[in-house]
């Protein structure tokens, strides 16, 4: 057994309300129930998330191409898709309290909060429904999307036509997506509106199954190469049973959340199933012309796809840390630098002229380059546990010896260590140091500095 996660889910979600990383929405109205608003340090720590994934799978590679495809699709997608029909899950309502729970989560046939006789499961379609223009009809009825692929699917034509890419490549998108979820919970684990980042891959049929654990491998490493431990990563390949309706094979990347393991990102070979289903429903030929053999294949789609908001609590659950100091707890995030909300926080050691004209110069010059905090409040041992608990990886100390020698120091959130740099060095010490070089190897006229 791996041992649980270090942070409970209380202890995050406290955290992450008192620090302003994600707040309950409409929470003076007295919250809406699974759905979550982003606070200043959320939004960043979701932003470089986004960043970090759109820069790994289309910046970086010459087989994808971008798509922000709009929310509210034809309705007659939601029919080609199986959504209509089989997008649903089992409900089940209890006959005394009346909560609904979903039937396949249950242990037994009571009602898990006040142990009463259940009804028989009908399935409930997670579809939100709206309706489009001035008149409630059902001729006017259109979804909101519960993922972002079927945009990509029927743009796939567009995306040949006028990108002149050729087999195998992707399109990869980030959007919101909606389900109205029987049970939520968990935080942000599960919410009624969400965002997903998706790719799907064309691959020639009978290359699928090598693209397919390219795929596996490619995200599990992404994960890992920003810093989630490799021991709270594992893969659960679907059962014939639980494989969706469009899947010939899937596995999960599953993490160890504070609540167990569970599902942060799908990866499915959808087989030709989307194409088919559109063009047959559409009318519309989705088949694509090998040069090669000049014949009309239809292509077969492997599909990652992830949560950005699951991703979000991954990442916070694996970067939080507490250690012994002095005579109190140091809590910190060791949130990898790409991804911490704020990059330099500038600390100066008094709120006293000049001091404070050289500090604000230090802060003009480096908030260009990146997200940096000013903090002139309270101890400056406090200000860098304050940091330390939002992730912040260098701090910057600006005191009365700066103003004669023009120097600065760097402290580094994981070891405390520090280093004293000329502040013309600060830029580039600092963006060196972000692109993960060690703390130690000095700018001309730097020197390793004492803990303070
Ligand atoms: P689950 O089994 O947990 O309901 P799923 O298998 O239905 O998830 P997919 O349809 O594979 O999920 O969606 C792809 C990804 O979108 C998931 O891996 C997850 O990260 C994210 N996701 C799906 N539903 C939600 C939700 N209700 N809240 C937050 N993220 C979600």
């Amino acid at each position: 057994m791996t041992e649980p996660a270090k942070v409970s889910m209380e202890k995050l979600v406290s955290l992450c309300q008192r620090r302003g990383f994600i707040f309950p929405s409409s929470e003076i109205y007295g919250g809406l129930s699974s759905c979550w608003d982003y606070g200043p340090l959320g939004v960043e720590l979701k932003q470089n998330i986004k960043q970090a994934w759109w820069r790994a799978v289309v910046q970086e590679r010459d087989d994808m191409v971008g798509l922000d495809a709009s929310i509210l699709m034809h309705p007659q997608v939601w029919i080609a898709s199986g959504h209509l029909n089989q997008f649903t899950d089992p409900l089940v309502e209890c006959k005394s309290c009346h909560l609904r729970w979903r039937a396949d989560e249950l242990k037994d046939n009571s009602c898990p909060s006040c142990g009463g006789e259940l009804t028989e499961p009908h399935l409930f379609n997670l579809m939100f429904k709206t309706f489009m223009g001035p008149i409630e009809e059902e001729a006017n009825v259109v979804y909101l999307r519960p993922e972002t692929a079927q945009g990509m699917f029927v743009n796939f034509q567009n995306i040949v036509n006028t990108t002149r890419k050729r087999l195998p490549f992707g399109i990869a998108q980030i959007g919101k997506a909606f389900r109205n979820e029987i049970t939520t919970g968990n935080f942000i684990f599960r919410s009624r509106e969400f965002e997903q980042m998706e790719i799907e891959f064309f691959v020639k049929p009978g290359t699928d199954e090598e693209w397919f654990n390219y795929w596996l491998e490619e995200r599990l490493n992404w994960y890992v190469n920003l810093g989630i431990k490799k021991e709270n990563l594992q893969l659960r390949q679907h059962t014939k049973g639980e494989l969706a309706h469009y899947a010939l094979k899937c596995y999960d990347i599953d993490y160890l959340f504070p609540m167990g393991w569970a599902e942060l990102e799908g990866v499915a070979n959808r087989g030709d199933f989307d194409l088919v289903q559109h063009a047959s429903s559409s009318g519309k030929s989705l088949a694509y012309l090998d040069e090669e053999t000049k014949q009309h294949i239809v292509p077969y789609i492997i599909e990652p796809s992830a949560g950005v908001d699951r991703s979000v609590l991954a990442f916070l659950c694996d970067a939080y840390d507490e250690e012994p100091d002095k005579e109190e707890i140091r809590v910190l995030l060791r949130l990898h630098p790409t991804l911490a909300p704020i990059k330099v926080a500038i600390l100066p050691l008094s709120r006293k002229e000049p001091l404070v004209q050289l500090a604000n110069q230090v802060y003009a010059d480096l908030r260009p380059c990146w997200m940096v905090q000013y903090d002139d409040t309270q101890s400056i041992g406090r200000r860098y546990r304050r940091q330390d608990e939002i992730g912040t990886p260098f701090c910057v100390t600006v005191d009365f010896q700066s103003l004669e020698d023009n120097q600065a120091t760097i402290r580094e959130r994981d070891t405390m260590n520090q280093i004293r740099v000329p502040i013309s060095e600060l830029k580039n010490t600092l963006q060196a140091k972000l692109e993960g070089e060690d703390l130690f190897v000095l700018p001309p006229g730097g020197q390793i500095w004492k803990e303070g």
